[in-house]
């Protein structure tokens, strides 16, 4: 069983990463992947784990992008984490987010919900601030009952509060992957546009700019789904992975590596993603060894 998919506290989980590795050791993992968004930042202390564990600790990244005017989200899996173009690109997100962030307090104050945004920020440790953090601040203000209703209402795509980041094109976001050493993966493809897409024809598209991989196994994916997105991953000579989005308590229920309890990512899809990615920087050389 592998998880390649789970956030820590740099960027909206509630897990330090080291704790995420004692969970996924204890859940007798074979791989675990963080993959925080938009941001490297929490790696270092990931991988650091991993002469300890026998857990296969893989480094990774989620990407937002603009897909046919919807919000799609890209896995990276195996990037290098000290790669210094990579780090100087997702500065430029970083910069993007916090102009975003700003916008999205102003647009809530002037619907009648003010959220100060160091109060924010005081719910972001890593300094990354995403819509999950606005969510518990609008609750902690009292202008929602829970983080759900909160994005239901306020910060979802199309309600008021909602303020769309700068895009980044899926080219531009599996280029930025693939040239950290990485592989470039469609994230939780059942969720895109609500759930109601045919994917068909736009996964030979998104193939064609640079994505490798398909996260056909996910927490949220109904069985009929998984068998979907496989199928269609074949068809599309798409490699599969998997993951639960693991967030902690940010995602009360979802369980590390389990989901809501019957996702169960075989083995395989380590060494299917594994030989896609580019040739590892020296780096990562030294943590196979040791693995
Ligand atoms: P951001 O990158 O700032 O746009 O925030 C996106 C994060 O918000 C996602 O990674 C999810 O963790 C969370 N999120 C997005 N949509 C929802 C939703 N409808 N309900 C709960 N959490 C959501
Ligand atoms: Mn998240
Ligand atoms: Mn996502
Ligand atoms: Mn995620």
């Amino acid at each position: 069983m592998i998880d390649f998919h789970t956030h820590s506290t740099f960027s909206d989980g509630t897990d330090t990463p080291e704790r995420l590795v004692e969970l996924g050791e204890a859940a007798g993992l074979r791989a675990l992947a963080l993959t925080d968004h938009d941001t490297v930042d929490g790696l270092e202390r990931f991988l650091d784990c991993q002469p300890r564990v026998s857990v296969r600790l893989v480094p990774g990244i989620e990407l937002s992008c603009r897909f046919l005017g919807r919000e799609l989200h890209m896995l990276g899996l195996f990037v290098d984490p000290v790669d210094a173009r990579f780090r100087e690109r997702l500065e430029q997100l970083r910069r993007r987010r916090e102009a975003r962030n700003t916008q999205m307090a102003r647009r809530l104050a002037e619907s009648g919900r003010p959220v100060d945004l160091d109060s924010v920020r005081a719910l972001a440790p890593g300094g990354l601030i995403t819509r999950t953090h606005f969510a518990q601040a609008l609750v902690d203000h009292g202008h929602a009952r829970t983080p759900r209703e909160a994005f239901h209402r306020f910060l979802a795509e199309g309600a008021q509060g909602h303020v769309p980041m700068e895009p980044l094109s899926p080219r531009e976001a599996a280029t930025w992957i693939r040239e950290a050493g990485g592989v470039a993966a469609i994230a939780h493809p059942g969720r895109f546009a609500d759930g109601r897409f045919v994917w068909d024809e736009a996964l030979a598209d998104l193939k064609a700019q640079g994505v490798q991989a398909l996260e056909a196994y996910y927490a949220d994916h109904a069985p009929n789904q998984e068998r979907h997105f496989l199928a269609l991953a074949q068809r599309t000579g798409l490699a599969v992975c998997g993951g639960s989005d693991y967030h902690g308590v940010a995602k009360p229920g979802l369980v590390l590596g389990r989901g809501w309890g019957s996702l169960r990512v075989p083995d395989a899809c380590l060494d299917g993603l594994a030989a896609l990615r580019n040739a590892p920087p020296a780096r990562m050389k030294a943590i196979e060894v040791q693995a």
